[in-house]
């Protein structure tokens, strides 16, 4: 028996971080008895006609809910939002050839680390300066560069690209890992966009690529099997076996999410949840936000008290009532909330509630 009786929480954390309630039902129930077949879902094989289906409807809801073309290929792929650090720069990148990267934040340098194994790395914009509050603006990339690599939310800083600069003129590559389908973009405009699935699309274990196929092919090194591109392309991204349980659980999640009415539907409620977040930050000046306003996240709300020694009673209060994961990356301190997809607005009422209560009694 499932015991689905469970406190009520409100769940901010960032990455693996809150999914709709229907998935995790689902996906329980898959694990006892898949699609009434009297097998678990963790003990068939993944060639067979019972999970083929699952992979086919993965990759074809992301090409529905991103509306691709024929160019761009979807593959579901194992190691993480990190290991495509390196596999983008290895089949891209050239060792006498440069890369064009913005330096936004912690997982932008960390892709940055990995391509200068592969070749060169220009910096085309960087907010190092302002302690990654901020987006850079003006952006100078080599006409001659092999790609330009955004990360497109920064889960730590809490920034995100509102303008993409799709007209770089040079291959878009796009770590989308904690904003992936939260909103509308061109994504044919990009040649590349990865992300882990544990933020905003599934479980850990996958992660998502999609790729133009036009631009594979064109370095000269020699690619391992497993890390080239086409060969997972070739293979239906079953080139080996794919993190099963993970895949079904995207499957679940994007389903979700094209029932709620796609990605013009959650931008909505995105939006919606970031300005009732951000109105609320913006009208207490007990709390401070340090992201310049135009650069904010809506997916990652950075913020701080000018106190700190009143942060803590606050964190305080809100596990009292039941939320979790606001407390501050290690790196930066104070608070920070992550709105994904599947946290309602109603947990985003309860944070803003109480921190106006916070702010009147400490008033
Ligand atoms: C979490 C995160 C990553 C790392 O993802 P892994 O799946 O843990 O490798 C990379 N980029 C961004 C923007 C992230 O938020």
């Amino acid at each position: 028996m499932i015991d689905t009786v469970k406190p009520v929480v409100h769940n901010f954390n960032a990455g693996p971080s809150v999914l709709p309630k229907e998935v995790f039902e689902e996906a329980s129930k898959a694990i006892l008895n898949f699609n009434d077949t009297g097998l678990s879902i963790l003990e068939i094989g993944h060639r067979t006609p019972l999970f083929q289906p699952v992979m086919d409807e993965a990759r074809s809801l992301v090409k529905q809910l991103m509306q691709l073309d024929d160019d761009h290929e979807v593959l579901f792929l194992h190691g993480g939002a990190t290991t495509q650090f390196m596999q983008i720069p290895m089949n891209l990148l050239n060792e006498n050839d440069i890369a064009a990267y913005t330096e936004t934040g912690t997982w932008a340098n960390k892709a940055i680390k990995e391509a200068k194994l592969f070749g060169h790395v220009e910096i085309a914009g960087s907010s190092k300066e302002t302690n990654y509050t901020s987006i850079p603006k003006n952006l100078t990339v080599s006409p001659t560069a092999a790609y330009l690599h955004i990360t497109t939310n920064e889960t730590i800083a809490g920034t995100q690209w509102h303008n993409i600069p799709y007209d770089c003129g040079v291959p878009l590559v796009a770590d989308m890992s904690s904003d992936i389908l939260s909103r509308q973009l061109d994504f044919n405009k990009f040649d590349l966009i990865y992300a882990g699935a544990q933020k905003n699309m599934g479980a850990a274990g996958v992660n998502l690529v999609v790729v133009n196929k036009n631009i594979l092919g064109k370095v000269n090194r020699t690619i391992p099997t497993i890390l080239d591109y086409r060969n997972h392309i070739a293979e239906g991204s079953m080139l080996n076996t794919p993190p099963v349980f993970s895949v079904y659980v995207a499957m679940l999640t994007l389903q979700w999410l094209k029932e709620q009415g796609g990605v013009a539907a959650i931008e909505k409620l995105n939006n919606e949840k970031a300005a009732l977040f951000y109105d609320t930050l913006d009208a207490l000046p007990l709390f401070k936000g340090p992201v310049a306003r135009e650069d904010r996240s809506k997916m990652n709300a950075v913020f701080v008290m000018e106190d700190t020694a009143l942060e803590k009673e606050f964190l305080d209060l809100c596990k009292k009532e039941g939320m979790v994961g606001v407390k501050g990356h290690r790196s930066v301190g104070g608070f920070r909330i992550s709105m994904y997809n599947a946290l309602t607005i109603e947990s985003v009422k309860v944070l803003t509630d109480l921190m106006k209560e916070f702010a009147i009694k400490k008033g």
